[in-house]
């Protein structure tokens, strides 16, 4: 296990800290043995956790290996019912758990509830007797996560030992961190995002700080005081950072952050080349993965960003929006709808195969074909120098009259408009076609608009740009978009309000 390498070689280095108080690696592996023992003991089959970011979390996804049980980190955003239909799907569990996200939701029977303070200082106390850790299995399921469920409802992605290895394996290095190197963890724990951020952080022996509350000052602040060199963000946080530092005028340095890697969603352009202006000295990398392949599948990294920041060359500048070449790793194939592979610059459905890849549901299965590839439902291309773009999802296509319409291409369109701010399309129902494009549109805010007048504005804008099969039959106006806390827009809930209101 990761932790005891780092455990062996860097004992009294500080694992993780959260405010004002910090773990060492020696105190961590002792803590997640002896909390093992005590979960293992207790009959439990899963370790679940319902808390925001914490010395807890860290403690608790150790603890389940050493206790060779799965741990489930659940979305406290949650509604409460919704909350409880997954404690059901993971009982009998071990329940780690802030009380006040508990409140009103009915624990379903064979749990067991502790407080994740008294977690933590029971783990820290040592009391549990038998510290002897069982050596999981690669084959053991390590962790189950519920995906964002952003095209439907939660799938709980089944992540065994040997895939999130083979990710840290791929990605890591072993001990490369020194003994300053900090990595800033706002990421909620619940996340892939916030498990490869634990994992990678111990096998390069750095210095985790969890942030329990992501906004862009605490964010900024944070990196700042901390002194920290290396972070992960979704497209909303950087947004949030660099809105926070254009609103207040603060103090942007970072002198110490060397890397800040971002994913989990599409990357703004105008987002990442303003970052890329405030922090000329940072080396940037584009992650793209799914909960189901452990992390990062392809990487745009450092010299890509660069190249395609400081090139004049329209085929080169385009890399900056690419999520870069597939990581050594693994393996992606763009395919045709009959699973046939497409050649170079052909838009089809992004295939992916490696030994991260678990592309496995709880109660469903294994979903990879019979040479173990795993459709990941996202459209894009490769270009011929192995770059890969990103074209939306295979769920969010819209088939008008038996033709695929991609709401990607709609939606730059539109937000190329200058009342633009923000906007999301999505298919709505027709009766003729089948299917037909409705848009739910951002605009400046405080400024007073006709809305009819431009509704018939922006359907002029797309049917001088795009064929007419794309001209938003439905254009509602919004103060906002649904996103979700890993900055998703919730397609689902768009569809059903512009459904209602057709
Ligand atoms: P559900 O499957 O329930 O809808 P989800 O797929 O949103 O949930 P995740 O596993 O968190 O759950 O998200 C993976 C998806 O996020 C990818 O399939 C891709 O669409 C998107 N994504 C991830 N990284 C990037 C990136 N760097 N750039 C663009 N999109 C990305």
């Amino acid at each position: 296990m990761t932790l005891e390498m780092a455990a062996e070689c860097h004992p009294d280095r500080i694992a993780a800290a959260c405010g004002e108080r910090s773990i060492s690696y020696a105190e961590m592996l002792r803590a997640a043995r002896h909390a093992g023992a005590q979960i293992r003991a207790s009959g439990c089959r899963h370790v679940g956790l319902l808390d925001i970011n914490s010395l807890a979390a860290p403690v608790a996804l150790y603890a389940a290996a050493c206790a060779g049980l799965s741990y489930v980190p659940m979305n406290y955003r949650l509604t409460k019912p919704e909350i409880q239909a997954l404690l059901e799907r993971i009982a009998p569990a071990w329940l780690i758990a802030d009380p006040q996200l508990l409140e009103g939701v009915e624990v379903p029977a064979g749990f067991t509830v502790v407080d994740r303070d008294q977690f933590l200082q029971d783990a820290l106390d040592g009391v549990g007797a038998d510290p002897e850790a069982v050596q999981a299995e690669p084959s053991t399921v390590a962790v189950q996560l519920f995906t964002s469920g952003t095209t439907g409802a939660p799938k709980a992605a089944v992540l065994r030992h040997e895939n999130l290895m083979s990710y840290i394996l791929g990605t890591v290095e072993f001990g490369a961190a020194d003994e300053h190197d900090a990595v800033l963890v706002a990421v909620p724990p619940y996340h892939i995002a916030g498990i490869s951020a634990v994992l990678s952080s111990t096998y390069a022996c750095r210095r985790m700080v969890q942030l329990p509350n992501f906004d862009g000052q605490s964010w900024l602040e944070t990196c700042q005081r901390e002194k920290v060199s290396n972070a992960f963000v979704v497209p909303t946080m950087l947004s949030r950072v660099i809105e926070y530092i254009d609103a207040s005028g603060a103090d942007a340095s970072l002198p110490a952050l060397r890397a800040l890697a971002y994913g989990g969603g599409k990357m703004p352009a105008p987002v990442i080349e303003r970052a890329m202006q405030l922090w000329p000295a940072v080396d940037f990398t584009n992650a793209y993965g799914l909960t189901e392949t452990s992390s990062t599948i392809a990487l745009l990294d450092p010299e890509g960003h660069r190249e395609g920041f400081n090139s004049t060359d329209p085929e080169v500048r385009k890399r900056l929006h690419s999520v870069g070449r597939p990581i050594d790793a693994v393996e992606i194939e763009i395919r045709d709808e009959d699973g046939k592979p497409l050649p170079v610059d052909a838009v089809g459905d992004v295939y992916v195969r490696g030994g991260q890849v678990a592309g496995e549901y709880l109660g469903i299965g294994s979903l990879l074909d019979a040479n173990g590839w795993f459709p990941t439902r996202d459209r894009g291309y490769q270009d011929k120098y192995g770059f890969l773009y990103l074209d939306g999802r295979a769920d969010d296509v819209i088939v008008r009259g038996g033709e695929n319409i991609s709401p990607g291409e709609i939606e730059d369109v539109l937000r190329q408009h200058p009342a633009v701010v923000d906007v999301a399309v999505v298919a709505l129902p027709d009766e003729e076609w089948g299917e037909c494009v409705g848009a739910a549109v951002v605009t400046q805010p405080g400024v007073k608009i006709d809305e009819a007048a431009l509704r018939a504005e922006l359907q002029t804008w797309v049917r001088e740009r795009l064929r007419s099969s794309r001209v938003p039959a439905v254009i509602s106006f919004r103060e906002q978009l649904p996103y979700n806390e890993m900055g998703k827009i919730l397609r689902r809930v768009l569809r059903d309000e512009l459904s209602a209101a057709l």
